[in-house]
């Protein structure tokens, strides 16, 4: 047992040795740390990390016990640990609970929310549907059980182009109400315009005053993206330099990208350009620092100042203390949860 939790401590230190200010955080936390790393043996317990948390609490996890929502919701469902520690945000903990009944599904701060998620209820989602009853509904998976129960497909946001034009199939319409991303709902109008597709989007803001927007996405501009690649000589379509945009940002900051995607496509992108040496990404700044340790031969341009609050309210601390009490746990409606995962199902079964 005592053997595991030192390899952990150890491929912590050798991790972050190459970004000195974080391996001084690692030195003056460790006592924290290891006791993290001990009751997560003792007790069993899978710690899944969010691309997004601080280095120090995403290198709690092993490398497949990372990703984004969804990879770590399926990595919860593969599991046999009876205990999931949850380090992201409190719809990405329910998510794994409405895949993973049986088991108790921890997250160190329920308040931990999401600009997304938290304005919109089951009740927009029918209204949205009275309004345009032909329209199958495809809900991005920031979101609540609620609203998750009235719709027809879930996406995230590296599915979410096929899952919209695979509902629109099957319900034979041209027409897909898309939830809660205005944003999102945009740059996905756009791709499908540009395929030449005549699929139209419904999102929140099109019809309405409803606005569904990333607190942190929204707030990359176009001009920035110009400025960040004059300063730091990022030309576009450059082989050994890339600019990466997440889907959440505004439609006219991915048309200065060189790529766009989720956070698990943007690692992807890293790993399948191996030329690559400096690389801007248009996203929380957590994950720049996260991928620095995984590609210590690029350069990620840190002139960030973008962090996700909600995440933030995730510490060290409260882990170990939500492991050590085991609170903190997330409950969820069983008939709710029953009506939540058949939108999840078949959102898995598209190919
Ligand atoms: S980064 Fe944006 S989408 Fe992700 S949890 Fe924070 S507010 Fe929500």
């Amino acid at each position: 047992m005592v053997r595991v939790h030192e390899s952990s401590i150890k491929r912590i230190d050798a991790s972050l040795k190459s970004q000195p200010d974080q391996h001084l955080d690692f030195l003056v936390k460790k006592s924290v740390i290891e006791k993290i790393l001990y009751l997560k043996e003792k007790k069993n317990v899978l710690i899944l990390g969010h691309n997004y948390m601080e280095p120090l609490i995403f290198q709690l996890s092993e490398k497949n016990e990372r990703g984004d929502s969804l990879a770590l919701s399926q990595m919860a469902a593969r599991s046999n640990k009876p205990i999931i520690l949850f380090n992201g945000v409190r719809f990405m903990a329910e998510t794994a609970k409405i895949l993973n009944p049986g088991k108790k599904v921890l997250i160190s701060d329920l308040e931990a929310g999401c600009s997304l998620a938290d304005p919109f209820t089951a009740e927009d989602v029918v209204a949205y549907k009275l309004k345009f009853p032909d329209a199958p509904v495809v809900t991005y998976i920031n979101s609540y059980v609620e609203v998750k129960a009235e719709s027809d497909y879930c996406c995230t946001s590296s599915n979410c182009l096929k899952v919209v034009k695979y509902a629109a199939k099957e319900a034979k319409t041209n027409r897909v109400i898309f939830f809660p991303d205005s944003f999102m709902g945009k740059n996905i109008q756009n791709e499908l315009k540009q395929e030449g597709t005549s699929i139209e989007i419904i999102y929140p803001g099109k019809y309405d005053d409803k606005f569904g927007k990333c607190e942190v996405h929204e707030k990359f501009t176009a001009e920035q993206i110009r400025e960040i690649r004059e300063q730091h000589k990022i030309p576009k379509s450059s082989e050994d330099s890339a600019v990466l945009v997440h889907w959440e940002c505004k439609p006219e900051v991915l048309k200065e990208a060189d790529f766009f995607g989720s956070t698990s496509q943007m690692a992807n992108y890293i790993k399948e350009n191996p030329r690559l040496k400096k690389v801007y990404l248009a996203t929380e700044c957590e994950m720049a620092a996260n991928l620095a340790s995984e590609f210590p031969q690029v350069e990620f341009i840190r002139s960030c100042s973008i962090f996700c609050e909600h995440m933030r309210r995730i510490t060290l601390e409260k882990i170990l203390y939500s492991l050590e009490n085991e609170v903190y746990e997330i409950e969820v409606n069983p008939s709710l949860r029953k009506r939540a995962l058949a939108p999840i199902k078949r959102m898995l079964a598209i190919k």
